[in-house]
């Protein structure tokens, strides 16, 4: 760990303070040029006492913002010293996390996984018709059924195909038969440039693609292509529950990561993380920004610098250990939760290192899915799966009412069959 620690509230306070300090101050300094201040007075009162001790709230006040990517080039002055938190954070997570050498990445904290996952598949587009002279109808995405519908949402935006690859339905691992044969027909028509999208935990299974079945099959068909993973999911379980994974930095096939902070992390809504490797993001460049000082690289504009500050703030009150400590706990819940089910022989799926547990639909009636706010994989008659994703609010004692109430259901099912 070269730049994650944990560290006590009262330094924390100081270091905002000090960002804070270094950023345009709207109650004292003239400032005339710009379309921002601090939030409205009558509505957020900046002399407010509690703030003092908030530093998260007192950023929010204060109203940073943070438009545009600050690991590249210039940036606006005015708020450098809030920046500076926001290349901490991803030094923590590209570096510290992820594997990447120090100052070989570029990234942003973006409004989430969507935007982060656009951000991805925009600039690899682009990457491919400016440096190898692609035609964007040779440009094609693919991953697998279950991959997040920002996917799908990226393709129709971008204007590319999207490839979908079908898993087996109870480990839901790709099915490496099924992508070889959807390569080779999609190189019949004409596609040579591949934009990947692996998974860190599906949205719905919390499983985890392994990169290697791509880079294979692409690498013995001789194609072009560009690897990002999809962790908005898992970026904050995977690598600390399993030690050993290679999906990182350290492999030279992968270019990008998104994460959200706003899902395991429990950061405000607004947080998620894009991270790609240096030399890449200058793709998305739009050179028309002309009053936004430093390049504009990222998919949105204007975003609030609060949102790096609270990332910032959760990474640094944890630090890497007591963050770990966290997961061991879901993990253990997770862990419970498997054996219950497998002691009344209902079938689920799980990924060993994720805190989440996907229970096939024949065993869950409507009542239990209403009482437990258990989520469909579709909202039809088609659905065949539940999922129970196990947070930090979701303790042994919920878990121990639903095993009791679906042990209920399960006997009178047993009933109703032998009468
Ligand atoms: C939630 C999620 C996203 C999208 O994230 P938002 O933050 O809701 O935009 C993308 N990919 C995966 C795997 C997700 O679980």
């Amino acid at each position: 760990m070269q730049f994650w620690k944990k560290i006590t509230p009262k330094e924390r306070q100081i270091r905002i303070q000090k960002a804070l300090s270094e950023n345009v101050n709207f109650s004292y300094d003239t400032s005339l040029g710009y379309p921002a201040s601090k939030l409205d007075g009558k509505v957020f009162n900046d002399e407010a006492p509690f703030l003092k001790d908030a530093p998260i709230l007192q950023t929010y006040v204060a109203n940073p913002n943070h438009i545009g990517c600050h690991t590249f080039g210039d940036s606006e002055k005015a708020f450098r010293g809030t920046q500076e938190i926001e290349r901490e954070v991803l030094n923590v997570l590209a570096v510290d996390v992820f594997k990447a050498e120090p100052n070989s990445f570029d990234g942003y904290i973006a409004t989430g996984g969507t935007e982060a996952n656009i951000q991805a598949i925009w600039m690899y587009r682009n990457y491919f018709v400016n440096k190898l002279n692609a035609k964007p109808t040779e440009i094609v995405i693919i991953a697998s059924e279950d991959t997040h519908y920002s996917i799908p949402k990226a393709a129709n935006l971008l204007m590319l195909d999207w490839l979908k690859i079908p898993v087996d339905f109870e480990t839901r691992n790709i099915d490496a038969f099924s992508l070889e044969n959807i390569i080779i027909n999609a190189k019949k028509r004409e596609k040579k440039y591949f934009i990947v999208v692996s998974n860190m935990g599906t949205t719905m299974f919390g499983a985890v693609d392994n990169p290697e079945d791509y880079i294979q099959i692409l690498e013995k068909h001789d194609l072009k292509y560009k690897l990002h993973i999809d962790a908005a999911y898992g970026g904050f379980v995977y690598p600390f529950s399993n030690k050993a994974s290679a999906i990182n930095f350290e492999n030279q096939k992968i270019s990008s990561i998104t994460i959200d902070a706003h899902k395991m992390l429990q950061a405000p809504y607004g947080t998620g993380v894009f991270i790609c490797r240096e030399g890449l993001i200058e793709n998305v460049l739009t050179k028309e920004a002309e009053y936004v000082e430093g390049m504009d690289l990222t998919l949105c504009g204007s975003r609030s610098g609060a949102n790096a500050v609270a990332v910032w703030m959760i990474l640094f009150t944890y630090g890497p250990f007591g963050w770990c400590e966290k997961i061991r706990i879901l993990q253990m819940r997770t862990e419970w939760l498997c054996e219950q089910l497998e002691a009344l022989n209902v079938n689920y799926f799980r990924e060993p290192f994720m805190n989440i547990v996907t229970i096939e639909a024949q065993n869950i009636n409507q009542e239990l899915v209403k009482k437990f706010d258990l989520v469909p994989q579709k909202h039809d008659e088609n659905n065949q799966w539940y999922k129970i994703v196990i947070m930090d609010h979701v303790e042994i004692d919920h878990l121990m009412t639903f095993i009791t109430d679906l042990k209920a259901t399960i006997q009178k099912n047993i009933e109703t069959i032998k009468v």
